[in-house]
């Protein structure tokens, strides 16, 4: 249908004339793209590697015993499921692999930068499980030891660490002695980090998880999909009887091969660099910001928040519209202790991951930041604005030929 492909040439042209700053977002290669696209997505295969469902997996389970070999590697886990097909689905099979219905899972609040699938009421997790939340410091880090006595009042079964907005690293160590002390699993949901990990620039969760979940479409720019990791034999046996034949049919072949592509990318010393740059922009962006007066948070990973409505003066949704007008993507995120609606929200997550794949500069990082300030605050006009993200885009490399 020529209508789609005409769509598809107008989102790649939106792609590439943008500055990409949704902190959940990446751009992926040609051979992750390549995968995603290929004839993979024909073939059925139920089941594992070896013990499938379907003949004429011959193929089919050599890549995905390379796509499980080269996440063991990438992460340092003993045993990996690469089917889930998405983080929410890796979620959804870690909590049923390892609890019963009705038990209490400890997690962050989704405002102060938690997942919906971490217990939010309009999401399964809540309604399938007992969710208390741990909260912040007002420093906008986790309060441990809030957190410890929560545990222990409650005798929570599951401690959930990892987070979508939240621009700290996590003390992976202190919250698994806590889970252990407990007696509680200690899971980790990696999903905006796992690039850094990967990279080396965020603690791992291993040996300290039970169990971790990640998507592969975020930091670590793979496609849209989802892993779970364990070094128990004991939990990836029950992670994947519930994955398949528990949740899921027949997995996205096509999709795990681009998995197995991105993971290998991920173990390059390019992507250590790349990993490294991402930090020190997000780094020089936010640090550029409260220099000029805003209120942005520190940061120690690819994101951090941005309160509008404390430097401009108007809602994250506001801000978010107003940043597409010249070209900056980003979206509206509930900041700690927010009292504006999900859908409203008193600021902005602003991430660099995508934006450096195609090359920013620390020099462009910070005049991004001042572009989003000077145009925020109306210091700048939409022309005046558009000019200069023009200027930083006219050296970005072309997403198709990433
Ligand atoms: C993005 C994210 C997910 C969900 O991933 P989807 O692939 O969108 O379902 C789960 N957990 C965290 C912490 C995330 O940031």
């Amino acid at each position: 249908m020529e209508k789609l492909f005409e769509l598809v040439a107008l989102e790649t042209k939106r792609q590439n004339e943008g500055l990409e700053l949704i902190a959940s977002e990446n751009f992926t290669s040609k051979k992750v793209r390549a995968l995603a696209g290929s004839v993979l997505t024909n073939k059925y295969a139920e089941g594992y590697p070896g013990r499938r469902y379907y003949g004429g997996c011959h193929y089919i389970d050599e890549i995905e015993g390379t796509a499980i070999e080269l996440a063991k590697k990438l992460f340092n886990a003993k045993y990996a499921n690469v089917q889930p097909h998405s983080g929410s689905s890796a979620n959804m099979i870690a909590y049923a692999s390892v609890l019963e219905l009705g038990d209490s899972i400890l997690t962050l609040s989704l405002d102060e930068g938690g997942h919906l699938t971490h217990g939010s009421p309009v999401n399964f997790s809540s309604k399938h499980y007992k969710v208390t939340h741990y909260g912040l410091k007002d420093d906008g880090t986790i309060d441990y030891e809030a957190l410890r006595e929560i545990a222990l009042k409650l005798k929570s079964k599951l401690i959930l660490a990892g987070f979508s907005a939240y621009p700290f690293i996590i003390d992976f160590a202190r919250i698994g002695k806590i889970a252990k002390e407990v007696g509680a699993y200690f899971m980790v949901d990696m999903a905006h980090i796992a690039g850094l990990i990967a990279g080396g620039y965020h603690p791992s969760p291993f040996p300290y998880a039970d169990i971790v979940t990640s998507t592969t479409h975020k930091t670590l720019r793979g496609p849209r999909g989802g892993i779970i990791l364990t070094n128990s034999e004991e939990i990836i046996k029950k992670v994947n009887f519930t994955c398949f034949p528990g949740m899921q049919g027949g997995p996205l072949e096509n999709i795990i091969g681009a998995k197995a592509q991105s993971f290998y990318e991920a173990l390059q010393p390019e992507f250590k660099e790349y990993i490294k740059r991402v930090v020190e922009n997000t780094k020089v962006a936010s640090e550029t910001l409260r220099a000029l007066g805003a209120e942005a948070s520190e940061t120690e990973t690819h994101l951090f928040l941005l309160n509008t409505k404390k430097s401009y003066g108007i809602t994250g949704k506001d801000a978010e519209a107003l940043l597409e007008t010249i070209k900056i993507t980003t979206n509206k995120n509930m900041l700690p202790k927010d009292d504006e609606r999900p859908n409203t929200t008193s600021g902005l997550r602003l991430g660099f991951a995508a934006v450096t794949t195609r090359g920013l500069t620390e020099v462009n990082a910070a005049e991004t930041a001042r572009i989003i300030h000077e145009f925020l605050s109306k210091k700048i006009t939409k022309e005046e604005a558009m000019i200069r993200v023009n200027k930083i885009v006219d050296t970005l490399q072309a997403i198709d030929s990433l």
